[in-house]
C-alpha cells in the first residue's frame, strides 16, 4: 500500500501539519475561555490554577481557573 500526504489535525481552530508532537501537546495543554466583556475567545494555558487574564481586544481583566 502506498499513503501519501501528511496528517493534519484540527485543534481548538488551529490547524497542525503533520504529526509536529510538540506543537499537539502545546494546544492540548491549553484552554479557550470566552471574555466576560466581549465574548472574544481567549487561549490561557491549563494547570496553572487561577490566573489574571487580559483580553486583548477590549483591555478586560479579569479571573479564570486553568
Ligand atoms: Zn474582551
Amino acid at each position: 500500500m502506498n499513503i501519501q500526504g501528511v496528517p493534519a489535525l484540527l485543534i481548538d481552530g488551529e490547524t497542525v501539519i503533520g504529526f509536529d508532537r510538540r506543537r499537539i501537546e502545546e494546544l492540548l495543554a491549553q484552554s479557550i475561555i470566552g471574555c466576560s466583556r466581549c465574548g472574544s475567545k481567549l487561549r490561557i494555558p491549563s494547570g496553572k490554577g487561577t490566573i489574571m487574564v487580559t483580553c486583548p481586544r477590549c483591555g478586560e481583566r479579569f479571573r479564570a481557573s486553568t
